[in-house]
């Protein structure tokens, strides 16, 4: 099996640019970060507090949090105790307590080998913060994408705007630099790029130029094997 690592900070494009470059060789596209929102959703809707690592870690131990994905048309759905919740992971209260059971190992651990499995069984192109360092380590292609904070929040305000919700950049920026900081500097499976992934800074790219810089890694590495 083929697996292309995808890391790299909020904002970048990560998510689109798989998606994207997914679709053109076929591999399936599996956003990590909607297991961990999902695993906050569970947490919101049964009024747990999603930094309070003790009862998390009860709940992901007792069995209760039962997650899975599916795929359809080639479109991740992800599933909380059987019910399509992917509609509902999106909103800023789940993104915080997303970010904040990420941060314990308990939850890691839990959906370590949901992730596992799947690159096991398809060829993936797979994002998040820790799939070249910690989930697959010996993906053969490994992306770090980045952006500068300042084009990453200049996109966000567009997405926010286009959404009709009215966003300030100052603000957005902070925002930005605040959860860089966090994913960065949290004790367990940090943001940092692997030892051997490539760099790619998308700020001054086309969506179109990202996704073919992908590409052409994946095809350089491929045939390189
Ligand atoms: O990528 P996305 O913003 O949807 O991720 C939601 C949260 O899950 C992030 O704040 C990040 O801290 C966490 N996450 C993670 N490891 C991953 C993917 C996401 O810790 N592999």
């Amino acid at each position: 099996m083929i697996a292309v690592a995808i890391d790299g900070p909020a904002g970048a494009g990560k998510s689109t640019i798989a998606r994207q470059a997914a679709k053109k060789i076929g591999f399936i596209y599996v956003d990590t970060g909607a297991l961990y929102r999902t695993v906050g959703l569970f947490m919101l809707r049964n009024g747990i507090v999603p930094s309070d690592e003790k009862m998390v870690a009860e709940e992901v131990d007792s069995g209760r949090v039962k997650i899975g994905l599916t795929f359809q048309n080639g479109e991740q759905k992800v599933l909380l105790g059987g019910e399509d919740v992917t509609g509902q992971i999106r909103t800023p209260e789940v993104s915080v307590a997303s970010s904040q059971v990420s941060a314990i190992p308990k939850v890691r651990e839990f959906l370590f080998s949901l992730q596992k499995d799947l690159a096991k069984e398809n060829h993936v192109i797979m994002d998040g913060r820790d799939i070249g360092t910690v989930v697959l380590p010996e993906a053969q292609v490994k992306i770090f994408l980045t952006a500068s904070a300042e084009e990453r929040a200049k996109r966000r305000c567009k997405e926010l705007r286009e959404k009709g919700i009215e966003a300030d950049f100052g603000n957005v920026l902070r925002d930005i630099e605040e959860r860089d900081y966090n994913d960065s500097h949290r004790a367990i499976a940090p943001l940092v790029p692997a030892k051997d992934a490539v760099l790619v800074d998308t700020s001054a790219m086309t969506l179109e130029q990202a996704v073919d810089t992908v590409l052409d890694l994946v095809e350089t590495a491929l045939s390189s094997n």
